[in-house]
């Protein structure tokens, strides 16, 4: 970090959201205060390892932000107008993440010390900069919970995944069992899908596993969770409903997959696929890996009937 050759700017600090509606006798007390620094392509400015005493502003250039490692994908983009620094420099503890200039960038560096003795002349600029926080705040929180949904859905279906499946059978089983409600499993399998992917191709079965998917969400209520169980089969958990019902249930997804003969795909047209599945109801105490080894049971069995069908 090279101090920089930085002629104070009363017009260009205006612009900066910290800025915002700060008092310009303020200002210029502050001007006096700053230094400027360049950072070169790949420079880190802050990083766990070391306390961090200062806040910066971004006055040209582009920052990264990486958590974790370097080696991570960067969880977010520091602008000009930007602030670094201002968590660590509020809390006085190490930064909680890596900050790199991702190119050549200039930023303002403000010690601790003088802020605070700035935000005690001016509440405005401490507005500011709990507004720059919150942001930063509601970003993450907006991470944390795009990571989770990740966690939980196959990206090839779209579908929830085991680890979904085990957190709201949790959820589901006892909710029903408290409100002495049923809840049913359909286990389902693609039939002679080995055949469909040497015929067709890899890729126009992964076509044919995003069908499956889509036709079957479709007909399924909010509260039903769609499971890509493993590579060709599908696991739905279907709250409050007892076999008879989940019989029906199966039955119309079964031939509503049989009715497409065929469908468009980004490849060309492809044939359809049919679907076995098994059906479980859920007795008391029941744990998952005891309801999916019956309706797995039952599928077996579907498969052994020549498929495209439904037991249990
Ligand atoms: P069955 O009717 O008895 O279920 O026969 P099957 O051929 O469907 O069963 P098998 O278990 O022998 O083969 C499953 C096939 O599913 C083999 C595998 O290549 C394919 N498969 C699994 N996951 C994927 C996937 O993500 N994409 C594609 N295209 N194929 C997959
Ligand atoms: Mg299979
Ligand atoms: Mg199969």
């Amino acid at each position: 970090m090279k101090l920089a050759h930085w002629q104070a700017d009363l017009h260009q600090i205006k612009q900066l959201r910290l800025f915002n509606q700060v008092a310009l006798d303020n200002l210029d007390q502050l001007l006096k205060e700053f230094r400027a620094y360049d950072l070169e392509a790949s420079e880190v400015l802050l990083s766990p390892f070391n306390r961090n005493q200062h806040l910066y502003l971004v006055i040209r250039g582009r920052l990264r932000v990486y958590l974790g490692s370097l080696d991570n994908q960067a969880v977010s983009t520091l602008e000009v107008g930007d602030c670094a620094g201002e968590i660590s420099f509020i809390d006085n503890e190490h930064p909680s993440a890596y900050v790199v200039a991702e190119q050549p960038s200039t930023v303002l560096r403000l010690h601790r010390e003088s802020l605070l003795e700035l935000f005690r002349q001016s509440p405005q600029m401490m507005q500011n900069l709990l507004e720059l926080l919150c942001d930063r705040v509601r970003k993450g929180n907006r991470q944390i919970l795009d990571s989770e949904q990740n966690a939980n859905v196959d990206t090839l279906t779209n579908c929830f995944n085991r680890r979904w499946l085990e957190h709201v059978f949790e959820r589901e089983s006892t909710r029903c069992a408290l409100n002495e409600q049923p809840l049913s499993l359909l286990m389902l399998d693609v039939d002679h899908f080995k055949a469909y992917n040497d015929r067709h191709g890899h890729l126009p079965g992964d076509y044919a596993l995003c069908l499956v998917a889509h036709t079957l969400r479709n007909q399924l209520r909010p509260k039903d969770s769609l499971v890509r169980f493993g590579g060709e089969e599908f696991v739905i958990l279907l709250p409050e409903l007892a076999a008879s019902d989940a019989r029906a249930i199966g039955e119309r997804l079964r031939k509503s997959l049989e009715q497409i003969t065929s469908f468009y795909s980004p490849v060309g047209v492809l044939p359809g696929v049919t679907i076995s599945l098994g059906l479980a109801e859920m007795q008391t105490a029941d744990s998952l890996q005891g309801l999916i080894a019956r309706a797995d049971a039952a599928l077996y069995q579907a498969k052994q009937q020549g498929r495209n069908c439904l037991c249990g």
